[in-house]
Order: C-alpha cells, then sequence, then structure tokens
C-alpha cells in the first residue's frame, strides 16, 4: 500500500512524481522496462528539443485537441515554465534560431540522471520490470520478474505513453485490460512517408532536401525532409500527419521563395542547347535532389503552364504513411471527455491519467515532451489537491 502509485516512467509519470515528492506522499513509479525514460533517451539521440519560444497563443495552436484539460495543464506549465525547470536540474539550454530549445549537450542522458537522482533523494520508491497487467478497484496487479504482485494507493496515475516503438516500454498494452475507458483508436503521428522510389531516387538516399514547402489540407510547412530508401521523414513531412491521417494530398512547392516575377521571367527563358537538367539547373536553380524530385513525381511535359505547376504544387504521389511502431508519436488514447478537469477518471475517483497516453496531438518541434510534463505536474496537482481536500486553481 503507497499513497500514490505512478505506472509509466517517462517524462509524465516522472514529473508527477518530481512534484507529490516535494508534498510528504509516499509514492511508487514503477516502469515494465528496466530502467526508466527511455522513450525520453532515445528522443534525445538526435538532440532533445524539449519545448518551444515562441508566443504562448502560437505555441497553443500546434496543439489538435482544445480540451479545456490540455489547455489548462499547458497554462500551468508553459515552454516558459519547462525551461526554468530543466535549468534547475543543472542543465543548461540553448535556443535555436527557429526558436527550439535544447539542452547545450543535446542528450537527454545528463538531464534524466539529475532527474532520477532528486525523486531518489526525495524517497520515491522507483520498481522496474513491473508491467501492470490488470486494475481491481484501487489495486493495481504487476507482472514481475518473480511472479505477480499486487500493489494498492489512495490514487493512481496512468501515464504509460502513446503506441509507438514498443521496445522502448509503451507498447499500449493497457488497451488489453483498462476497459471502463474510452479510448480513441492510436494512430501513428509524425511519421514518415512510404514511397516506391524509381532506381533514379536511389543515389540520393539520406539527402536532405532544404528551402521547400509541402502543404496538405490546410496545413503547409517549410521544415526539411530527408530521402530515404522507403520514403521520406523528416519535420517537413511529420508536421503534415493530421491531413494525411484524413486522407488529403500531398504537394511539395520546390521554390517557396521565388515571387511571380521571378517564375515568369525564368520561364520565359529558352530551353537552347544545354539539357533538361542544365536547365533546371540553372535557370530554377533546382539542385540534383531537387530535379530528382521533378522528374519523379511531374508529369515530365515541357509546357510552361504544367512546369510552373509542377515546381510550385508538386503531387507527391505516395503509398501511406510508415508503420506506427515507426511513428514518433501516436495520435487518439484515452478521451478528455471521460476526465475532470484534473485528468481524473469522472467515474473512478482517484484514477488519473497523463502524458502521450491522453488524446492529443502535436507535431515534434518540443511540443510533444512539453504536453507530456504539463499533464504529468497537472494531474499530479489534482491528485493533491484529491488526497489532501484542498482545490487548487
Ligand atoms: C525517436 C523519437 C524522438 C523524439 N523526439 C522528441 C523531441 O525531440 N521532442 C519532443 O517533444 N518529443 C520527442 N519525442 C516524443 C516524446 O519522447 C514522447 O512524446 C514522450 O516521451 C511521451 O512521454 P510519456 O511520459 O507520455 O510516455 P513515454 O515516454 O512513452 O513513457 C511511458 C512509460 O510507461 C511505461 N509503461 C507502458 N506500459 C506499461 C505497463 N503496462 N506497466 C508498466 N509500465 C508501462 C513504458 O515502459 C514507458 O517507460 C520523440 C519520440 C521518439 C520515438
Amino acid at each position: 500500500m503507497c499513497d500514490i502509485l505512478i505506472v509509466g516512467g517517462g517524462p509524465a509519470g516522472l514529473m508527477a512524481a518530481d512534484y507529490l515528492s516535494k508534498l510528504n506522499y509516499s509514492i511508487t513509479l514503477v516502469d515494465q522496462m528496466p530502467t526508466m525514460g527511455r522513450k525520453f533517451l532515445m528522443a534525445g539521440k538526435s538532440g532533445l528539443n524539449l519545448t518551444k519560444n515562441e508566443p504562448f497563443e502560437k505555441f497553443l495552436k500546434n496543439f489538435s485537441e482544445n480540451t479545456p484539460q490540455l489547455l489548462c495543464a499547458l497554462e500551468n506549465f508553459t515552454p516558459h515554465d519547462v525551461q526554468s525547470w530543466a535549468t534547475s536540474l543543472g542543465i543548461s539550454l540553448f535556443t535555436g534560431s527557429t526558436g527550439r530549445v535544447f539542452p547545450t549537450h543535446m542528450k537527454a542522458s545528463p538531464l534524466l540522471r539529475a532527474w532520477l537522482s532528486q525523486l531518489d533523494k526525495r524517497g520515491v520508491n522507483r520498481r522496474h520490470k513491473m508491467k501492470a497487467i490488470a486494475l481491481n478497484d484501487m489495486s493495481l496487479l504487476f507482472e514481475t520478474e518473480d511472479g505477480e504482485e499486487e500493489i494498492s494507493a489512495k490514487a493512481i496515475l496512468f501515464a504509460m505513453g502513446g503506441a509507438s516503438w514498443r521496445r522502448l516500454g509503451s507498447d499500449a498494452g493497457w488497451l488489453k485490460w483498462l476497459n471502463n475507458v474510452t479510448n480513441e483508436k492510436f494512430r501513428a503521428s509524425n511519421v514518415g512517408l512510404k514511397i516506391n522510389w524509381s532506381n533514379h531516387v536511389n543515389k540520393y538516399f539520406g539527402e536532405p532536401v532544404k528551402a521547400i514547402t509541402l502543404k496538405s489540407g490546410t496545413i503547409q510547412s517549410q521544415g526539411e525532409i530527408v530521402i530515404t530508401q522507403t520514403g521520406i521523414e523528416g519535420g517537413g513531412i511529420y508536421s503534415l500527419s493530421p491531413a494525411i491521417r484524413k486522407g488529403e494530398e500531398i504537394f511539395l512547392d520546390l521554390l517557396p521563395n521565388w515571387n511571380e516575377k521571378q517564375l515568369n521571367d525564368a520561364l520565359q527563358k529558352p530551353i537552347t542547347k544545354v539539357s533538361w537538367s542544365n536547365h533546371l539547373r540553372k535557370v530554377f536553380k533546382l539542385n540534383r535532389v531537387k530535379q530528382t524530385l521533378l522528374r519523379e513525381f511531374s508529369s515530365n511535359s515541357l509546357s510552361k503552364e504544367q512546369l510552373l505547376l509542377d515546381l510550385k504544387c508538386l503531387r507527391i504521389t505516395h503509398q501511406g504513411v510508415d508503420e506506427i511502431d515507426k511513428a514518433i508519436s501516436t495520435a487518439g488514447g484515452v478521451n478528455f471527455d471521460q476526465l475532470d478537469n484534473n485528468l481524473m477518471l469522472s467515474k473512478r475517483p482517484g484514477i488519473f491519467f497523463a502524458g502521450e497516453m491522453l488524446n492529443w496531438d502535436a507535431p515534434t518541434g518540443g511540443y510533444l515532451i512539453t504536453a507530456a510534463l504539463a499533464t504529468g505536474l497537472w494531474s499530479a496537482k489534482g491528485i493533491d489537491s484529491l488526497l489532501s481536500g484542498s482545490s487548487f486553481s
């Protein structure tokens, strides 16, 4: 028996433990993996983008779900608070030119180490290799290396993550046993696109494509993409995920910074002697990789009207998005409408939810970790309010 049982040692669960451990509760924090924060560590592999420095209104617009609970959580723990919190753990940060905030050393491990050590000092009982498999009233049954074990608590927080990168722990196995909770089906978000490339593209695998704009439905993205053996990856395509999920087509603008006059002037230039690819390079300043994309997806018509359309609005033919397990994050999960303002299941007082397990979606760029931290903290405040009988705003 403990006061508070937190299931899931990702950013959401750790942040909840962080707050509650300052308040004199007995806390048990469990994870099914041998160590905590594995996805967080993976996020730091190519640079841990912790949050985004931009006007708060703009920041909020990146979240698909405008639920009051998510809004309250993010207002209570803003990108500014994320930075103060990381700094308080001894981690120095920098803000890139696009507003993305990273630890100076880019990795997640120093931050995670400092965080876990702080929790240990405050007496949080951290337990590993414990897989939650059933909920009975306020008791949770775990599968452990030594057989089954039951832990009861006054409040239980589920922060078991989304449904991608199963090998890091968030395998959505809870869908089988958390029966009374209404979920929206998990779908891949921030995920690459599958494309059956022709052989012409082979030599560009691994190449970035910069200075482009991608559009799908109402979403426009200026991030770069990388050509891979199986399609394309990168921020530029990831942020279109919500529109692609709705079946919207994807269009590529290869010359986003060209004005109408520049385009018209270039289109008037006759194609003489020089090869087509030289013409594209000299007149339209298209590098090899952009030329290859043009060749791959265009009708290859030499009419000026069609060329203009292809350069500015090239339709990408694809075979759908990559499998969910390869997605950076997932949309779907526990629906907000069955949770109270503090992320507690309305029909089961004492049961709380936080993190990517909840049904919200956002692009990469620090939004995911910020929302995981913010909902972890917000649910922790709800737990304290329930157990202490106090209220908070
Ligand atoms: C490659 C990659 C790069 C990323 N880069 C960024 C980035 O730069 N910036 C950003 O904002 N976001 C990034 N993300 C996303 C971010 O890491 C996640 O959104 C975030 O980790 C979600 O936090 P969480 O606490 O909700 O869940 P998780 O971090 O997934 O943690 C959930 C935990 O619950 C445990 N668990 C699950 N089921 C059980 C069970 N039955 N019993 C016990 N324990 C269980 C899991 O083992 C896991 O440790 C990246 C993700 C990936 C995969």
